[in-house]
């Protein structure tokens, strides 16, 4: 057996086809006619351009509108003058054939974003790679690789699975992917997501491992491959294959229904985000609104604080993109186990205790401020509501109103259009936001629980630290009667209650959850369908009967056990 990265679930049984590049050899020799070799590039180029652009328009057809973004990628690339006037400058001084031109140049461009650490550069080198290949191959005039054509239960064995061979693939019969690069984030990995291929990535060497029609297992999740498997796995990754598909049927039976309990209580479903683009997915798994954008990623991802513009544009992107459903958007949580680097914070003793999230917020003006103003703006475009993290007293609350309030006078006096009515509530995750609920119900339009950290904090137990981690339970009746508490109070004083933390999703704590109130569950986009089946399942009265079995247990494990018995 072997194990590489699972980037698309599902089982794949069936007969390898290894997609071996044709050879892109050329005659490197000094050229006389630097006119005529220029515009054999830029003939070549043009082509190259119409061709990738063809190639997105099929994907956007095909696959999806995001998918064919990475093609368009592509075809700004190919547009870029910096990248065409370095190959035309090395046609005209280095007196090289358009092929090499093309070569070097962009071999430099490749090696120039994989040396920089971040991962979406380093998808930008393997862009620059697929585009270098597909140049190459115009001024040779070779073919493609055809993948239209392979025969059904065909496993795809390539060294990278770039989009320009994924364009071409025809989903029907291609049940599997491997390849030697490439990891969850890759393109390769979201194309064969998109095709809903199961996909196992990164396994070293595997192209000289196979051959053209030997038997292959993949189990897209765990990663595992098994070449030329016996009797007995094909037979049990068989079996495992019918339950996914079966598992997989039944959920798509939940998109487009209302998330209810068996007997018709009904409830709100949303999903976290990290990014802007993720909003896309939430959509496609029929989520009903954005429970939780985390910001701080935006500002993680880049060299510097990204400008006002810049973050109304991604607030906007969000709320365009779900298009009048509620978006809940937290402001900037840094701190704790989430570094900013160049926003040079000292390093601190307790960074879980320390300076972060809305503590540093409120005395980063020059950081919040634009933020909130970004938001504003924005909420002119949806249903956007803004939550702050982190909160432990009143005080830091109405510091962030008296802050909103301060801004909305200057948009109005710009006429800078915004929503008045802009619901503005808290994530509970400290004991102290917990215990005095109550007092916040009638201060925030809305509270959010998130029970990473008020597990964390509940229990005084690092999240991060495995000498402990028997301790960080969210089935601790101490976290369990917090939650409690905060949804009871919460609702008593008015306000909506929901749950971004990973509790949400997890089926054995939905009925307590359904009995204790909660309003809102939000959840990773590819647990909405899974949660709304298990919520469909419990009536009130038998979430409220198992509730009152759990809350009077006096030990983690006796309410894991016994939510594991009563699960369904
Ligand atoms: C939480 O603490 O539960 C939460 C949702 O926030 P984060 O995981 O970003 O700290
Ligand atoms: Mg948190």
């Amino acid at each position: 057996m072997y194990t590489g990265i699972g980037a698309s679930a599902g089982i794949g049984i069936g007969s390898v086809v290894v997609v071996k590049e044709p050879s892109l050899a050329y005659n490197n020799v000094a050229i006389s006619d630097v006119a005529a070799e220029k515009a054999r590039f830029n003939e070549a180029l043009e082509k190259c351009i119409a061709k990738t652009q063809a190639m997105a328009e099929d994907m956007k057809t095909r696959v999806g509108e995001k998918e064919a973004e990475i093609l368009e990628g592509h075809v700004l690339l190919l547009m870029d003058p910096e990248m065409s006037s370095q190959i035309e400058s090395n046609i005209e001084n280095e007196k090289m054939c358009a092929e090499a031109a093309v070569e070097q140049t962009c071999d430099l461009f490749a090696q120039m974003f994989s040396s920089l650490e971040d991962e979406m550069f380093q998808q930008r080198a393997t862009d620059v790679c697929d585009i270098k290949t597909r140049l190459l191959k115009i001024l040779l005039d070779v073919e493609d690789v055809d993948l239209a054509s392979v025969p059904e239960g065909t496993v795809l064995v390539a060294e990278d699975l770039t989009p320009s061979m994924t364009a071409g693939i025809n989903p029907a019969n291609v049940a599997g992917v491997l390849t030697e690069i490439g990891g969850k984030t890759s393109h390769s990995a979201i194309l064969a997501r998109a095709l809903e291929i199961p996909a196992v990535l990164s396994i070293e060497g595997i192209v000289s491992k196979v051959e053209n029609g030997q038997k292959v297992v993949l189990d897209g999740t765990s990663g595992h491959v098994f070449l030329s498997p016996d009797e007995a796995t094909l037979a049990e990754y068989t079996e495992k294959r019918e339950k996914y598909l079966e598992e997989k049927a039944a959920l798509a039976a939940f998109i487009g229904k209302e998330s209810s309990t068996a007997d018709g209580r009904v409830v709100e479903l949303c999903a976290n985000i990290g990014k802007p683009e993720d909003a896309l997915k939430v959509v496609e798994c029929d989520g009903e609104g954005v429970g939780l954008f985390r910001t701080e990623f935006l500002f993680m991802d880049r060299p510097q604080v990204p400008t006002e513009d810049e973050q109304f544009e991604a607030y906007k992107k969000v709320a365009e993109t779900l298009e009048g459903k509620p978006v809940i958007i937290r402001t900037l949580d840094i701190g704790g186990d989430k570094e900013i680097p160049y926003l040079g914070l000292g390093k601190e003793e307790n960074p879980f205790l320390g300076f972060r999230a809305i503590r540093l917020c409120l005395q980063r003006e020059d950081l919040y401020r634009p933020q909130l103003r970004a938001l504003l703006r924005a909420s002119a475009f949806g249903d956007i509501k803004i939550m702050v993290p982190m909160v432990t007293c009143v005080d830091e609350f109405r510091a962030v109103k008296t802050m909103l309030k301060e801004i909305m006078a200057e948009l109005d006096e710009k006429s800078i259009p915004y929503n008045k009515d802009i619901k503005v509530g808290i994530m509970v995750e400290t004991p102290a936001a917990s215990l005095m609920a109550d007092v916040f119900a009638k201060e925030a339009d809305f509270f959010s629980i998130g029970t990473n950290d008020l597990t964390q904090y509940t229990m005084a137990v690092d999240r991060g630290n495995p000498d402990v981690a028997y301790l960080y339970s969210t089935y601790n009746p101490a976290v369990l009667r917090s939650i409690e508490r905060v949804i009871k109070a919460g609702k008593e004083g008015g306000a909506m209650v929901g749950m971004c933390g990973e509790a949400a999703a997890d089926p054995l704590l939905t009925p307590l959850l359904l009995s204790f109130g909660l309003d809102e569950f939000s959840v990773s986009a590819t647990s909405i369908l899974a949660t709304r089946k298990t919520i469909s399942l419990w009536t009130m009265e038998e979430a409220n009967a198992v509730a009152e079995k759990a809350m009077s247990m006096a030990t983690e494990a006796e309410i894991q056990e016994y939510l594991k018995s009563v699960a369904k």
